[in-house]
């Protein structure tokens, strides 16, 4: 076994994504539904989960591993105590690690990639009516985002 295919193994296990019986129930309340207009089952977080067991590696190459926002809403309601944010969050980590971060917003300020592109540019266009001073702490990391902070207001 690859030392990709271990990882992969290993990030499977500890999401419980082998567990998953399709009820659909994560499907329901993920938020991207609502945020996306390009919402479909392969971006949804039980096609995510279907993709990494069934395609192995080839989930890491798939744009729709971008647009989750990490809230933890479809492992709240989990019959199989399934965690699609654990899921992501470990495939995109193994993406970053293997250098490949076109999908990934870097920080303004230490170059760190910190947030998913399709989520980034969500937020952006939410906020479109705010001022840029506000808008520009969204192009900084959230540590960055707090030292920038607490020197601002010192
Ligand atoms: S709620 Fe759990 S069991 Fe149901 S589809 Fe989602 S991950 Fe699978
Ligand atoms: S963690 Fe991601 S996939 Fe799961 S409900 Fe939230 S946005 Fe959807």
């Amino acid at each position: 076994m690859t030392e990709e295919n271990n990882r992969l193994s290993q990030v499977k296990r500890f999401s419980g994504a082998a567990f998953c019986v399709e009820c659909g129930r994560c499907v329901a309340v993920c938020p991207m539904a609502e945020m996306y207009g390009n919402f479909s089952i392969e971006m949804s977080p039980r096609g995510i989960i279907r993709k990494a067991l069934t395609e192995g590696a080839e989930i890491l190459r798939d744009e729709n591993l971008w647009y989750c926002t990490e809230c933890n809403a479809g492992t709240d309601v989990c019959p199989q105590g399934v965690s699609c944010r654990d899921l992501v969050r470990g495939l995109r980590e193994m993406v970053l690690e293997e250098g490949r971060a076109e999908t990934v917003a870097s920080c303004r300020h230490c170059g760190k990639p910190f947030a998913a592109l399709p989520v980034e540019r969500f937020v952006f266009r939410r906020l479109e009516k705010e001022p840029m001073n506000v808008l520009v702490f969204l192009e900084y990391c959230p540590s960055c985002r707090r030292a920038l902070y607490s020197r601002r207001n010192a």
